[in-house]
Order: structure tokens, then C-alpha cells, then sequence
């Protein structure tokens, strides 16, 4: 994995005319779109990873003009980038003040996104949209449970084919019980969902404008199911 390198951020400061003044540990926390080579969206860190990744040499900073004329910048040509062009949102070191990236574009890691959906309990939440696949109704995470549609005692499986949501008033009725057994049945036939989750992810979290470009790239690339 690619090593972090740590700074020592000081204070920070924000300009004269300042409306708000962020804190340093807000500004270093905020979120930060990670693009492959290709210039697709790939992820989201915190502006520190993005800084450390940026001073590595494994990343550049994306910056763009109103007309969406997109430059790069090195960790040097970004320190001097906001010196030129300073903004509120700035932090500093003992000895130079630095803007914060929205968007960084990584120079070695090429990898495409990968197209598989890691199968965890939040994935199938998301695959189910928090519905019980019994009742159909909608419930809290809270309320869901995971149930093994054939039980695991009986060889069912903890992949995408055989886990699905289920409300506890279900799963209690349908126990240890095939669901032809318990006279109940799966609204929709579970299986490995295909979305990106990293899509989901941008369209659930506030963005940055200068994200979207980007990621409205990543929306019209986006594999889409059924
Ligand atoms: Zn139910």
C-alpha cells in the first residue's frame, strides 16, 4: 500500500474577509475525489490522505478554471498555486499555508473500479433497499435482520444467491425453515448486485462543485442491472 506521509498542521487561517472559519481538523477531514489515470472517479478520501498521497508524488492535485479547464499540480506547483491563488479554505504549516484539494488525480494506480460488489451486510442492505424480502416492507437497518433464505444448517450458503434482508417479525416466523416450508416467499430472487457502490456513495454524501464533472461522468458510465 502506498505509505502516508504526515505533516505537522499548525494552525490555520482563513482569509480577511472570511464568512466562517473552519477548524483545522474539519479542513483536513473534508472530503477529497480520488481519480485513476484515466481521470475517473475512483473514491473519496480525507483531504490529509490527500495531501500525504500528493507529497508522496503518488497523486496531483486537480484544479479547475470556470470554463472547466483542468490543470495539475505537484505538491510544489500546488504550495505556489495557492499562494497566487489563495482561497477561505487554507491551512498551514510552520512555514508556508496551503489550499485544500477537492479533486486529486492518482499517477500510478490505475486500477478500474472494481465491478464486483463486496458482499457485506451494508451492500445488502443497499441490494435490498432496507425492504424485507418476505413482507416487502420498508424498516429501519436497525430492524433487519439477515437471513439465510436456504438455512445454514441445511447447506444455504453466505453469498449474494442465498443472503437477503428480512424484518425480525419474518425471520422469526420463518426460522430454521426452508421458505416453501414456512409458506412465504422472496419478493424478488436475490442475487451479486452489479452497481459501482462508489456512485452511491457521491450521490448520498455532499459534494464539492468541483466534483461534478466527474462524477457525472462516473453516473453515465455506470453499469446498471436489470
Ligand atoms: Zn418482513
Amino acid at each position: 500500500m502506498i505509505p502516508s506521509r504526515e505533516f505537522t498542521w499548525k494552525s490555520v487561517k482563513t482569509g480577511d474577509n472570511a464568512i466562517f472559519h473552519k477548524n483545522l481538523h474539519t479542513l483536513l477531514n473534508s472530503q477529497v475525489l480520488v481519480l485513476n489515470r484515466l481521470w475517473q472517479a475512483v473514491n473519496i478520501c480525507s483531504a490529509r490522505r490527500a495531501f500525504a498521497l500528493v507529497y508522496a508524488g503518488h497523486a496531483q492535485v486537480v484544479s479547475a478554471d470556470e470554463a472547466n479547464n483542468f490543470m495539475t499540480h505537484d505538491f510544489q506547483s500546488w504550495r505556489d498555486f495557492s499562494t497566487t491563488a489563495p482561497e477561505n479554505e487554507m491551512v498551514t504549516t510552520i512555514s508556508w499555508k496551503i489550499r485544500v484539494p477537492r479533486v486529486i488525480v492518482l499517477l500510478f494506480f490505475d486500477r478500474l473500479p472494481k465491478k464486483e460488489v463486496k458482499f457485506t451486510r451494508h451492500n445488502v442492505f443497499e441490494r435490498d433497499k432496507n425492504t424485507c424480502q418476505y413482507c416487502g416492507e420498508v424498516f429501519d437497518r436497525s430492524d433487519l435482520n439477515l437471513d439465510h433464505v436456504v438455512p445454514r444448517d441445511r447447506g444455504g450458503t453466505t453469498t449474494w444467491e442465498n443472503v437477503v434482508c428480512s424484518c425480525v417479525a419474518c425471520n422469526t416466523r420463518k426460522g430454521n425453515r426452508l421458505p416453501r416450508e414456512a409458506h412465504m416467499h422472496l419478493i424478488r430472487k436475490p442475487k451479486r448486485p452489479k452497481w459501482r457502490p462508489f456512485v452511491h456513495v457521491t450521490f448520498s454524501t455532499p459534494q464539492h462543485e468541483s466534483w461534478r464533472h466527474f462524477v457525472d461522468l462516473a453516473y453515465w458510465n455506470v453499469e446498471l442491472s436489470d
